[in-house]
């Protein structure tokens, strides 16, 4: 028996399916978890010794590359000082800083430990300054994991909607009303008739929760106009796209300044960290400054903040996103071109370091969209891909991320491998 299947075997007794987060479980492809025992640079290993480029990095939180030099010298040197406080450390003040600096819609900010603490803490801030209920937000958009945003997609103008998990009360779930991304005339009227209760809207300002969907040119803007015209809190959620698309976030590439932002992932440096941040009014409503209670006994913990301090100060060098972006064209060009001439039905976008495909004639531009891509082949793609060495999401439902450790020679060379993952995939 491999050490892989001995880890499965043993795990599936101990943790829920297996895993501690449902994805990992490689079910949607049909295939077993991986159990990986270290990272590289652009790289996983696992515990049979199988290496793997990852374009998966930690759902987008890792982008120097795993074990990246800085984050182990800083790391090696911050574990000797102690590994949590429950006080204030220097480095949650000046990681807040630069975040304040470089996403100027953020003038204070909250760290948490969790992209899902980010968005459940905003949604409460938004109802106690607005002293309204309810919730937009778009089918497909993955906000975490609570009770308010496990609700069943509807289609067409909102409706209530019932409970997608077991769990979620429906009182709860009926306070949040879901559209389809990009749908202006939906969110019109979805104001027109209930905006006076809407406490807020949360998006992903790019979407990569049902792979990789792009916002309409209006979508953003009208969102924006309406919100501001209700008195609607606007939450952009980039725990995903914050300082993974562009150095501002989505926000600064698209020029829209949200209300609040939730940001996790790579701010946290490859640690447990989640964020909101944005309007001082707004903020100063958060304990201890105002009302809006919201605590956490690890939250702003010193290696996490200095991991992600660390990361940002690399970052902040705009030329980064310009590399990444170069890079992740060259995976969506080569993808792009190997299903052309394999007359696959493929479409691939990407945004700094953050890429999708569709198996489908035409972009997504929402969920409904993305649902009619070509599972079956995907999954066929994707055991392939991992034959080949390339990890790959385990769903189509998921974006791809590559890092700075990820070198164009690496890409090409995936290139080579994925057009011949997919000329097996389509061929079985
Ligand atoms: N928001 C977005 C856009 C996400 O992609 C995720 C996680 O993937 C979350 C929130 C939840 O973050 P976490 O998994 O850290 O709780």
């Amino acid at each position: 028996m491999s050490r892989t299947d001995d880890y499965i075997s043993r795990a599936v007794h101990v943790l829920p399916g297996g895993v501690n987060s449902p994805v990992r479980a490689f079910k949607s492809v049909g295939a077993d978890p991986l159990i990986i025992s270290k990272g590289a640079g652009p790289m996983l290993i696992d515990v049979d010794g199988r290496e793997f480029v990852d374009y998966v990095m930690s759902w987008g939180a890792v982008i120097l590359g795993h074990n990246a030099e800085p984050i182990v010298n800083c790391l090696s040197e911050a574990v000797k000082q102690g590994t949590t406080y429950g006080m204030t450390c220097p480095a949650e003040v000046e990681i807040a800083e630069l975040i304040c600096e470089l996403m100027p819609s953020i003038d204070m900010i909250r760290f948490v430990n969790s992209g899902t603490e980010a968005t459940m803490a905003a949604v409460r801030l938004a109802r106690g300054a607005t002293g309204r209920d309810l919730l937009v937000k778009f089918e497909g958009c993955y906000h975490g994991h609570s009770d308010s945003f496990l609700v069943a997609a509807g289609s067409g103008v909102a409706t209530l909607s019932l409970p997608a998990s077991p769990g979620v009360p429906e009182k709860v779930a009926g306070l949040t009303l879901t559209l389809p991304y990009n749908d202006v005339a939906g969110l019109h009227e979805t104001f027109r008739k209930r905006g006076d209760e809407i406490a807020c809207v949360i998006v992903e300002p790019i979407v990569g929760n049902s792979g990789f969907i792009r916002p309409s040119q209006e979508f953003l803007p009208a969102l924006r106009e309406l919100t501001t015209e209700y008195d609607t809190i606007l939450i952009f959620d980039e725990v995903m796209t914050g300082f993974r698309v562009a150095l501002g976030g989505a926000q600064g590439k698209f020029g829209i300044r949200p209300d609040l932002t939730t940001l996790g992932k790579v701010i946290g440096g490859g640690f447990p960290v989640g964020a909101y941040g944005g309007r001082r009014d707004l903020m100063d409503m958060v304990a201890p400054s105002g009302p809006v209670y919201q605590a956490g006994t690890l939250s702003g913990n010193p290696l996490a903040m200095k991991a992600g301090l660390t990361v940002l100060r690399e970052l902040v060098d705009g030329s980064v996103f310009k590399e990444l972006g170069k890079r992740s064209r060259i995976l969506t060009d080569g993808l792009a071109a190997a299903a052309e001439s394999l007359e696959v039905p493929l479409v691939a976008d990407h945004e700094g370091g953050m890429w999708g495909i569709h198996f489908a004639n035409h972009p997504a531009t929402n969920f409904e969209d993305a649902k009619r891509g070509d599972g079956q082949l995907f999954a066929r793609f994707h055991r392939a891909a991992i034959d080949r060495g390339i990890l790959l999401a385990p769903s189509p439902f998921e974006a791809g991320f590559i890092s700075i450790a990820h070198s164009e020679r690496l890409v090409a060379d995936t290139v080579e491998r994925l057009a011949d993952a997919l000329a097996v995939a389509t061929r079985s």
